[in-house]
């Protein structure tokens, strides 16, 4: 992930007026978040669920046939949809956020198809393959144990998506822990805490001292 985020926030900085989004209306760009797409059905016999633990639920009641005669089933595996993915570059709930203010300046559709027939550079002619992207392993179970244990270690970071450790957010943070790409103490954050909690306030001093004749830190009284 840290490979990734840097470069595509450079990328996109330098992205000018990107035409085809800017033709999205509210219903366009409201697929980034859940119940986006069951919306863009208008059809209200439908049901919109996120997050990976939900998502199965919601499969297991289908298949218990607990829940019945839906037209649209919609399953986002990430928290919100797209918008709370691990891609998602900013805070998601700021990219949410932002989502909601910019939905309220749209026209509704500016690309739907007036006569109702959609053009063919927007039908699929194949069927869907699944395609695997950034799995945890092969084998579903321990995949799944994987996915628990980066919920697991979020759990214990600071939460507040700062970035300084070079992924985009402490989750994509705790799956580059679990997939054994970085380590805790990469978290400048936690770092930091240990830092003051385990170092005197005599080493501490020592420490910056050293830091600050080395040039890796700002000599305040220079
Ligand atoms: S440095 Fe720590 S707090 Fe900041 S995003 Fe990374 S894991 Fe989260």
């Amino acid at each position: 992930m840290r490979d990734v985020a840097f470069p595509l926030l450079g990328a996109m900085m330098d992205l000018d007026d990107p035409e085809d989004y800017t033709a999205a209306g509210i219903v366009g760009v409201g697929w980034a978040s859940t119940g986006g797409e069951s919306a863009a059905m208008f059809n209200e016999n439908y049901l919109a669920a996120d997050g990976i633990e939900n998502c199965i639920r919601v499969l297991e009641q289908i298949d218990n046939e607990d829940i019945q005669n839906l037209d649209f089933v919609e399953l986002n595996a990430c928290s919100g949809g797209c918008v709370g993915g691990a891609l998602t570059v900013s805070n998601p709930y700021i990219a949410q956020a932002r989502l909601k203010s910019l939905r309220r300046y749209l026209p509704v559709s500016p690309n739907r198809p007036t006569d109702g027939v959609l053009p063919d550079s927007m039908l699929k002619k194949r069927p869907l393959e699944y395609t695997p992207s950034a799995q945890f392993s092969d084998d579903r179970d321990e995949a799944m144990h994987m996915l628990r244990e980066m919920e697991d270690i979020c759990r214990h970071l600071p939460g507040i998506d700062c970035g300084s450790c070079g992924a985009p957010t402490c989750m994509a943070f705790a799956e580059d822990i679990v997939k054994g790409e970085t380590n805790a103490d990469e978290c400048t954050v936690i770092m930091r805490s240990l830092f003051h909690q385990t170092l005197s306030e005599h080493e501490q001093k020592a420490v910056m001292e050293k830091l600050k004749a080395t040039g890796g830190m700002p000599d305040e009284n220079a």
